[in-house]
């Protein structure tokens, strides 16, 4: 469905990412791990169009989408959670999630919020939404209210509101509490059962091995490993590229 070919990209002295190589197949969920620094958020900056890549070739779902635009990558069926939290506060969470419904476009959605009822037809996603990640009944209160937790599932849902046929997940659990942690395992546990297309970066080894099907390890913006979750557990490469953090 994914495949990144060659894919380099420097900041000033520093490579980020180089000649990275690596697919992703329909209907499982694919981890991209590595120590802090590897350059796994690049990549995922460079696939979703925020930055351009220096040299390689990015092909999704048969088209080449190398430096297209954030707008016209998510327009191909990529949706993207970000590492940082990036809801509106003063907006309720259900605002928050009809926005991740809207286009780019014609920003429908955005001039609508607050005036009720041509939003209905989008009730009923959003709804189901939210009780995919847990949260039904907390609508209407305002995102800025949320714990931490509440936040990033909201975030997630909104990621899989926008349409898409690939899910970019940016450090899901990062920072979360046991409890919702393990509710975001269960949900990619659900997602998959639903045939969903997921490239997770996780820093924490443990989650990553335990949800996904395939991993791609990263060390200094290369791809050092590639496998099955049992496989990556016993590969020294791993181990080592780990504890040297
Ligand atoms: P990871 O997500 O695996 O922790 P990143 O992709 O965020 O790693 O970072 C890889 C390397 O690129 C790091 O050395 C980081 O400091 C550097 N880097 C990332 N983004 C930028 C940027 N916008 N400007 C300069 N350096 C960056
Ligand atoms: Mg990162």
């Amino acid at each position: 469905m994914l495949s990144v070919q060659g894919l380099s990209k420097r900041f000033g002295g520093v490579k980020a990412v180089s000649e990275c190589s690596f697919s992703v197949e329909p209907n499982k969920i694919t981890a991209l791990i590595g120590p802090n620094g590897a350059g796994k958020s690049t990549v995922f900056n460079l696939v979703s169009g925020v930055l351009s890549p220096d040299a390689g070739k990015i092909v999704f779902d048969g088209a080449d989408i190398t430096g297209f635009l954030p707008e016209a990558v998510s327009k191909k069926g990529i949706a993207r959670l970000f590492q940082k939290s990036s809801l509106f506060k003063n907006l309720s969470v259900r605002e928050n999630l009809l926005l991740g419904l809207d286009s780019n476009d014609t920003g429908f959605v955005s001039n609508m919020v607050g005036r009720g009822s041509a939003l209905l037809a989008l009730e009923k996603p959003v709804s189901d939404s939210l009780a995919l990640v847990g949260l039904k009944g907390i609508e209407n209160k305002s995102a800025g209210e949320l714990s931490f937790g509440q936040k990033r599932l909201v975030e997630l849902s909104r990621t899989m509101l926008s349409p898409h046929k690939l899910l970019m997940l940016d450090e899901p659990v990062a920072g979360v509490n046991p409890k919702i942690r393990s509710e975001i395992a269960e949900l990619l546990v659900e997602l998959r059962k639903k045939g969903e297309t997921v490239l997770l970066i996780e820093h924490d080894m443990n989650f990553t091995l335990s949800v996904s099907d395939r991993v791609i390890v990263m060390d200094d913006g290369r791809v050092i490993a590639e496998g099955s979750p049992k496989e990556i557990r016993k590969n020294p490469m791993v181990l080592e590229a780990y504890l040297g953090e």
